[in-house]
């Protein structure tokens, strides 16, 4: 009793924090002038290439925003409070940054984008993938086709106790190809709401690469790549 109750109280507060006055950044939560924008800082420094090299056979991996208090409260109220106020706030950081040329350049290397899959069974428990609710219709305005290429036939836990070789086993067939797709020659972009080891994009990557998939890149919503813990 005591646990639904701090967690509508929870959801309340996450809801009113991004709706009602002041307007705050949805990354690093600094107070701005208008609802949802990116403070000076955040919209300067947000997007970033990893300079390490992805695990393979995943090419690149572009990062949206920093895993910053915003980007944490929000991405967790979408994904563990069923939260879908917190939506707009979570594009918000998409268009903020969409007239950027790092992310077309970026883009044009891609023909067809898709989503990291969730398992049946999260998603009816969620009722929905948070990555394809954030990206969707950004994709759509930046003109990238996005489909649904991958299905998750394994119920995986929640990756973040485990190491980077940890993750790999976890996640060994734990993606395959959804039917009637064909992706040979293409380049995939594959869009994920958070990146840390790269083991959950690698893993659909190679699916994709052995269905024959000519080159695999990644962009996250939001990572560390080594700045932030991701918790
Ligand atoms: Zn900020």
């Amino acid at each position: 009793m005591l646990e639904q109750i701090t967690n509508v109280l929870k959801f309340i507060q996450t809801t009113l924090i991004y709706i009602v006055y002041p307007p705050i950044c949805p990354v690093c939560e600094e107070i701005v002038d208008e609802r949802h924008q990116l403070c000076e800082n955040c919209a300067k420094e947000i997007i970033k290439l990893d300079e390490e090299k992805p695990p393979a056979p995943i090419s690149e991996v572009m990062r949206v925003t920093k895993y910053r208090k915003g980007t944490r409260r929000l991405l967790r109220a979408l994904k563990f409070d069923n939260n879908t106020n917190v939506l707009n706030a979570l594009q918000s950081i998409l268009y903020g940054v969409s007239s950027r040329p790092e992310i077309d350049n970026f883009l044009a290397k891609v023909n067809l984008a898709t989503y990291v899959p969730l398992h049946e069974k999260r998603f009816k428990k969620r009722g929905y993938n948070q990555t394809e609710l954030i990206f969707k219709d950004w994709l759509l305005s930046k003109n990238v086709p996005a489909e649904n290429l991958l299905i998750r036939t394994k119920a995986t836990p929640h990756l973040y106790n485990y190491n980077p070789t940890e993750r790999r086993e976890i996640l060994k067939g734990a993606f395959s190809l959804a039917e009637g797709v064909n992706v040979k020659g293409k380049n995939i972009l594959i869009v994920d709401d958070i990146y840390t080891t790269g083991a959950t994009t690698a893993g659909c990557a190679e699916v994709l690469k052995g269905a024959g998939a000519s080159k695999i890149f990644v962009m996250a919503l939001a990572s560390d790549f080594g700045e932030d813990k991701i918790a």
